[in-house]
Formats: C-alpha cells, sequence, structure tokens
C-alpha cells in the first residue's frame, strides 16, 4: 500500500470503462478495473501495469450488494482507501414501452441505479475517513428522453439527481460528486444499437455525426478526458455538475 490515491472504475473491462481506468491511471492513481468477468477486467488491467501504471482487475456485479462490499473492501486491501470511484458499469435493453419486459426494465435500473447506488455506499465511507473524495458518474443525453429507451432514460435521469445529492450530504467530508453525460459515444455499447436498428457501424455513425454540431461522434478518450478533471484535486469546487460531453449543447 501507498498514499497514492486509488481510483475504482466500474464496467471498465472495455469501452468508456477501459479508458478512463487507463487516464486516471496515466494520471498516477493506482486503479482497481471492476467489471463483471474478472478476466477481461484483469486485461486491461495487465496493460496500465505494463505501461508503468498499477492496477488489478476484479470481478464483480454492480448490483450485487454482497458481491460490491466484498469488492471494494478487496480494493481497500490490495491498494488502499478508494477515494475516487467512476460509476460506469452500464447496459441497454431498448424497446419500446409497450413491448418492454419488466424484466428489462428492472435489469437496466438494477445496473445504473442500484450499482451507483451500491458502489457509492461503501466507497463513500473511506472517502469521508480520508476526508477527500471524488465520484463520477455516467449519466447520458437520453436523460432527456429518447424513444425506445424508457428504461435507460430514467436511469440516466436519476443518476443526475442521485449526484446532486451526494454532492449536498458528503460536501462537507472534501467528497465532490459530479455526472458526466456522454453524447454518441464510439463504443460496444453503440455498435450494438447500430446492429438492433440494421444498420452497419460506420454508416451508423456518420448519420449521427451529421447531427452533432462538432460534426463527429465522440471516443471514450472524450469522456475519460473529463473524468481526468473531476477526479484531480484542483476540481474540488467543482460539485454537484452534469456536464455534457457531446460535441454542442444538450441541456
Ligand atoms: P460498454 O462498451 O457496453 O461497456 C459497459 C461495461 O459495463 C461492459 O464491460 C459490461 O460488462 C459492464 N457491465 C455491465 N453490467 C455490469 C454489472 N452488473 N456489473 C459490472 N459491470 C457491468 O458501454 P460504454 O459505451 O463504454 O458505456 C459506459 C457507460 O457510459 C454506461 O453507463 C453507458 O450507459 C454510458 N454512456 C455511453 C454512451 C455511448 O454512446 N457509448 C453514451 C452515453 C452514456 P460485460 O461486457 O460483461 O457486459
Amino acid at each position: 500500500m501507498s498514499d497514492t490515491r486509488t481510483a475504482v472504475v466500474t464496467g471498465a473491462a472495455r469501452g468508456i470503462g477501459a479508458a478512463v481506468a487507463k487516464r486516471l491511471a496515466k494520471d498516477g492513481l493506482q486503479v482497481a478495473v471492476l467489471d463483471l468477468d474478472e478476466a477481461a477486467s484483469q486485461k486491461v488491467a495487465d496493460e496500465i501495469n505494463a505501461d508503468g501504471g498499477k492496477a488489478i482487475g476484479v470481478g464483480c456485479d454492480v448490483s450485487n450488494e454482497e458481491a460490491v462490499a466484498t469488492a471494494v473492501e478487496r480494493v481497500a486491501n490490495e491498494l488502499g482507501a478508494p477515494t475516487v470511484l467512476v460509476n460506469n458499469a452500464g447496459i441497454l435493453r431498448d424497446n419500446l414501452i409497450f413491448k418492454m419486459s419488466a424484466d428489462d426494465w428492472d435489469a437496466v435500473l438494477n445496473v445504473h441505479l442500484r450499482g451507483a447506488f451500491l458502489m457509492t455506499r461503501a466507497a463513500q465511507a473511506y472517502m469521508t475517513k480520508a476526508k477527500f473524495g471524488r465520484i463520477i458518474n455516467l449519466s447520458s443525453t437520453s436523460a432527456q428522453g429518447n424513444r425506445g429507451q424508457v428504461n435507460y432514460s430514467a436511469a440516466k435521469a436519476g443518476m443526475q439527481g442521485f449526484t446532486k445529492t451526494l454532492a449536498i450530504e458528503l460536501g462537507k467530508f472534501g467528497v465532490t460528486a459530479n455526472a458526466i453525460a456522454p453524447g454518441f459515444i464510439a463504443t460496444d455499447m453503440t455498435a450494438a444499437t447500430a446492429e438492433r436498428v440494421g444498420m452497419e457501424f460506420e454508416a451508423f455513425k456518420a448519420a449521427a455525426a451529421q447531427a452533432i454540431p462538432v460534426q463527429r461522434v465522440g471516443t471514450p478518450d472524450d469522456i475519460a478526458a473529463m473524468a481526468s478533471f473531476f477526479a484531480s484535486d484542483e476540481a474540488g469546487f467543482v460539485s454537484g455538475q452534469v456536464v455534457y460531453v457531446a460535441g454542442g449543447p444538450e441541456d
């Protein structure tokens, strides 16, 4: 263990989470790469370690209360008190409301909202003790409403209220909470959406780019850059904010 800060990034075996984990490691933090599949998490951790950082892979379902408690304790023991938390794990179960099953509603709410709640409750114990903490939650432009995503947009709007309340409750302990609301980011998640609507991913991205003011879709590194700022010492007076990282104004 060392004095170096420890971050936990959920859903970090790929996509945005993996980019955030790698960026925080470059910023000098130790990183727990947490995802459902421990082997996939360890692969990202190995890449970070090979690049001169320090990381461990942790297998954990963020919606499982016991698994979360065990995982966060393991991070504290193996790396150090987790004082930076990025709640990034997410899934899609898109459908129009008349066709959406209750299971698809529950699955999405469980991973995004219950998962963020359980991870944050476990990690804030270390943050408040350390009198320092940075909580970064992944919302989405879909929080404003998006056809076929009643479950996901409700979860992502919920992440914003969750973030603001954390900021109010935990501020006096030196803990900030902020949300990043990405627009279209090229990852497996958006590739799956392209497949669902029957489009080639390249054509899907090109069509999306046309509607974005900066005329391109986002990359996981665009989100990692924002997470890097929110996680930093110098961001200590920024709390309870939702930043749309979407290539244009969204709110
Ligand atoms: P992604 O490529 O699908 O990656 C999500 C990761 O979360 C996967 O590794 C997945 O693991 C993991 N995960 C799912 N359920 C989990 C659980 N119960 N416990 C732990 N890990 C779990 O998605 P992404 O595009 O990088 O998105 C990351 C976050 O950004 C999500 O919260 C998403 O909603 C948000 N976001 C993305 C976009 C976008 O355009 N991509 C836009 C706005 C917001 P498996 O691979 O094992 O399923």
